[in-house]
């Protein structure tokens, strides 16, 4: 291959971290930020530039590499990369130093209308978390006029469904495992009332 080409054509950058890398800590360490973020996340980037490059999709934002390529057995590469590239993205700016708490007022009385309390909602978050077998994510999502706590496998978003992600929680063994091996439970819960971005959530949800 011929690098230059590639280097020249490589569109997507890594997002800067909205954090110090020691931020989120003792939650999630900055030994998993280092390899998470600096290793998984870029590797997404850089591998989906390579893939891309002098296809159809070396004009396109993300967004629509990701609904292009969804469900496409033969763009299975492009797709993967692509949503893994967002994903985290969206995966760092749901959590926030000093995270957790009451969501603002708009998005409690959303979720109010969809989960019944603020609590219970917490608690579908929690569940969708640890219940979805294997690599995947958690997310709260718009579906319609209802928010929806749903979780996917592997690098599948609620892009491809046409809702409207809110805030997300990665649950791949590599977001947790060198702070918590296998307790993926407790990295849950710590990331639910430590670390949850409402903020963000709610920002997603005015859009
Ligand atoms: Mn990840």
């Amino acid at each position: 291959m011929n690098n230059n080409k590639i280097e020249s054509a490589a569109v997507f950058v890594l997002p800067a971290l909205p954090y110090a890398d020691n931020a989120l800590a003792p939650v999630i360490s900055a030994n998993t930020i280092s390899f998470h973020y600096g290793k998984h996340h870029k590797a997404y980037v850089d591998n989906l530039n390579k893939l891309i490059v002098g296809t159809e999709f070396a004009d396109l934002s993300l967004e629509k590499i990701i609904t292009a390529t969804a469900d496409k057995a033969d763009k299975a590469a492009i797709f993967n990369n692509a949503a893994q590239a967002w994903n985290h993205a969206f995966y760092w700016n749901s959590l926030i130093p000093k995270g957790g708490g009451e969501p603002p007022t708009a998005l409690k009385q959303k979720i109010e209308a969809s989960f019944g309390t603020v609590d219970a909602c917490r608690k579908e978050l929690f569940t969708a978390a640890t219940t979805q077998f294997g690599s995947g994510w958690a997310w709260l999502a718009l579906d319609g006029d209802k928010l929806k706590m749903i979780k996917i496998g592997n690098a599948d978003s609620p892009l491809t469904k046409s809702m409207k992600p809110l805030l997300t929680i990665d649950v791949w063994e590599h977001a947790y495992y060198l702070d918590y091996q296998n307790r993926r439970p407790d990295y849950v819960n710590a990331v639910i009332n430590k670390l949850i971005n409402w903020g963000f959530a709610a920002d997603n949800l005015r859009k």
